[in-house]
């Protein structure tokens, strides 16, 4: 295969860069794809290159992109707003969950994950800005959230996401260091969670100096989305 330059290519090599100037392993960052509004097609062609984790934030529009995708060995992460009458779907086609932020919502999606396969990926969301239009726990109560998985055996909690208040880098940083400080508290009790779910695309090297272990990158991969993004 030729060395032809792609974003994906080249979001890597940042990330991996990131990495080096942080004293972190490149292996340490997950790139997760976010392929909201974007086409089996498109998500096909970054798979080709070798791309595995892709994140959908509207459960149905995923679902139809599903089914042509099946065969790739893709690991699916939703990370959009979960309303409680969608849990069945979502324990069902996906492998990660980023947004529970609620213990009615881990306990539905515990008691609807089907049997023949692992534990659903869980990671808690965490509303660092304590935003009315943010979904997500506050900081002083991820512990008691946290403590609830150990009833939920159908899932495994991995750690913790948040999407800061669109800011400056400073803000950014400071609320990915306090999520990154409250992971750290909670694997005290808890040495299994090893997620920090933080960056996106205009602040992802930030997030990595801070200690995300995955990045969830859209714009930055697939260039802009369309403008009436209304659903
Ligand atoms: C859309 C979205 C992203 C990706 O945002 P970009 O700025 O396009 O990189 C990441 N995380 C969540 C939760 C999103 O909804």
């Amino acid at each position: 295969m030729p060395e032809t330059d792609t974003p994906l290519t080249s979001i890597r090599a940042r990330i991996d860069a990131a990495c080096a100037g942080a004293g972190r392993a490149p292996q340490s960052v997950t790139l997760l794809a976010v392929s909201k509004t974007r086409g089996a097609d498109e998500i096909a062609a970054l798979a080709d290159q070798g791309q595995r984790h892709f994140g959908e934030n509207y459960l149905q529009e995923a679902l139809d992109k599903m089914p042509a995708l099946a065969d790739r060995g893709l690991a699916w992460h939703f990370i959009g707003p979960i309303q409680s009458n969608k849990t069945r779907d979502i324990a069902a086609h996906f492998d990660w969950v980023h947004t529970v932020g609620r213990a009615k919502v881990a306990r539905r999606l515990n008691e609807q994950r089907p049997d023949h396969l692992p534990p659903l990926n869980v990671c808690i969301q965490v509303n660092v800005d304590d935003e009315a239009s943010k979904s997500g726990v506050a900081l002083d109560q991820v512990e008691a959230l946290a403590a609830g998985f150990a009833d939920w055996p159908r899932l495994r909690l991995r750690g913790l996401m948040a999407i800061p208040r669109a800011d400056s880098d400073d803000h950014n940083r400071a609320a990915f260091h306090a999520l990154a400080m409250t992971l750290s508290q909670l694997r005290n009790t808890m040495p299994a969670l090893d997620t920090l779910s933080m960056g996106m695309s205009a602040d992802y090297t930030v997030a990595i100096e801070e200690g995300a272990t995955l990045v969830r990158l859209g714009t930055a991969l697939f260039g802009p989305r369309p403008p009436k993004d209304t659903r």
